[in-house]
């Protein structure tokens, strides 16, 4: 059995779910994973935020635009009759469910049961039309068997459990269809894996169901060596090891939820990136490959700021580091590269809505000074450190570019370098240039 999980984009519209239809016809006997139809859970946060404003006309007047959506994707979807009633009196459970806290207070768990609605909607308009074409479908209710612990980390036992269970009371059908992103909370309520969080559903389900593959269908095929929205040519990389696959959509690879590779990874299921306008080509498949020698791909990740700690004394006395790791802790700031000397040290980090407090307390331990808009370019592939010559060559590839820093040997995977914003779009085409043609 494989997992085939769809996004947003690949069911945004009657024409795309018909196409993605009979793509999970042609698939076989599979989990089918859906998101919302793209732009809805958009719309259901803002439908959010006007409740917890308390404007119940604005909330009204978007849950009537959405609603009227719905009604003509039913419309233009499906052709009979009873198929038609049935996504109708779904969709209207789930628009009654929002519309019924228009006279409730507003809570976070309201919020919650909102934003699920999106996954509910899809999967049932899904379900309608493969019924309608005669395939016999289930859908796995994903509130009946996703939770999560305490901490949000998804409860594998229970989720485990209880979907072999659904399947086994379910039995024969030709395809099975669930809900990504939704799930309920440690506590039994309404909650979601966070957004973009129907990659990790397919993982969480590939581990449990220990599946053949699990297959990420999107609209571009696969992981590009490099983003194509700066740079010409790039191509779809082949094979990609989980670490490398990690590094990537950590560091700005859009494609791939980064905590959906951990599931998988863990239980040595295979990840396919497809894409749903071209199913043919290979994609790319992301697995735990042995290293291969090559470099595969560079990925920028933007909006970074470098914060440099330095003392005239002995900086990196022990206590030191823990001292300066404390205070971004203290500031729950992650920090995404460092790199030290003796009398002084460099961390990056993504979230600068704590800076000024972070500086302050800094400054107790050293002179600290700022760098804005910083890009990290990272470059991704077997960099083992007897490998020889690649970290010569992404330097040389840079040339007169200014280079803030370099991080290289935190892992076997990659080599990052901070460059400014604005030479970003110079640094990856460079990089391209040298690594890929
Ligand atoms: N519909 C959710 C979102 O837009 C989950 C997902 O698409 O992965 O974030
Ligand atoms: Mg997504």
């Amino acid at each position: 059995m494989k997992v085939l999980k769809f996004g947003g984009t690949s069911v945004g519209s009657p024409a795309r779910i018909k196409h993605v239809a009979g793509l999970v016809r042609r698939s076989g006997r599979n989990v089918v994973v859906l998101s919302a139809m793209s732009g809805t859970t958009n719309t259901l946060v803002e439908i959010a935020e006007y409740l917890h404003k308390g404007n119940i006309p604005g909330a009204q007047e978007t849950v009537n635009v959405l609603a009227a959506k719905y009604s003509q994707v039913v419309y233009e979807l499906l052709s009979d009759e009873a198929s038609r009633q049935a996504a109708t009196a779904a969709i209207e459970r789930s628009f009654a469910i929002i519309r019924s806290y228009f006279s409730e207070p507003f809570t976070e768990a309201g919020e919650k049961e909102i934003l699920a609605q999106g996954e509910l909607v899809s999967t049932a308009l899904m379900s309608a039309y493969l019924s309608e074409q005669g395939v016999r479908v289930s859908v796995l209710p994903a509130l009946d068997y996703m939770r999560t612990l305490p901490g949000g980390e998804p409860d594998m036992p229970h989720i485990s459990a209880r979907l072999h269970r659904i399947l086994e009371v379910e039995g024969e059908a030709d395809v099975y269809i669930t809900q990504g992103y939704i799930c309920r909370n440690a506590t039994g309520g309404i909650d979601n894996l966070r957004r973009g969080g129907s990659d990790y559903t397919a993982s969480i389900i590939g581990a449990v169901l220990n599946a053949e593959e699990i297959q990420i269908w999107t609209d571009i095929d696969g992981m590009h060596n490099n983003d194509p929205r700066f740079v010409e040519g790039t191509s779809p990389v082949g094979t990609l090891h989980f670490e490398e696959a990690a590094e990537l959509a950590y560091f700005g690879a859009k494609i791939l939820h980064p905590a959906c590779v951990l599931p998988a990874k863990l239980h040595n299921i295979p990840v396919r990136l497809l894409n749903t306008l071209e199913p043919e080509a290979p994609g790319t498949l992301i697995f735990n490959t042995p290293p291969d020698g090559a470099i595969k791909a560079v990925a920028a990740k933007d909006g970074i700021t470098a914060i440099k700690i330095k003392s005239g004394r002995m900086l990196l006395a022990y206590g030191f580091l823990h001292k300066v790791f404390e205070t971004f802790e203290n500031h729950r700031t992650s920090i995404d590269m460092m790199a030290t000397s003796e009398v002084g040290v460099t961390l990056t980090i993504d979230d600068d809505s704590r800076l000024a407090a972070i500086i302050d307390d800094l400054k107790h331990f050293g002179t600290v000074s700022v760098d804005r808009d910083m890009v990290i370019v990272c470059v991704v592939g077997d960099l083992e450190w007897h490998n020889t010559g690649f970290e010569g060559k992404v330097l040389a590839a840079l040339g007169d570019i200014p280079v803030r820093m370099v991080s290289y040997g935190g892992s076997n995977y990659n080599i990052s370098v901070l460059v400014r914003a604005a030479d970003k779009v110079e640094a990856l085409r460079r990089l391209s240039a040298a690594l890929f043609k």
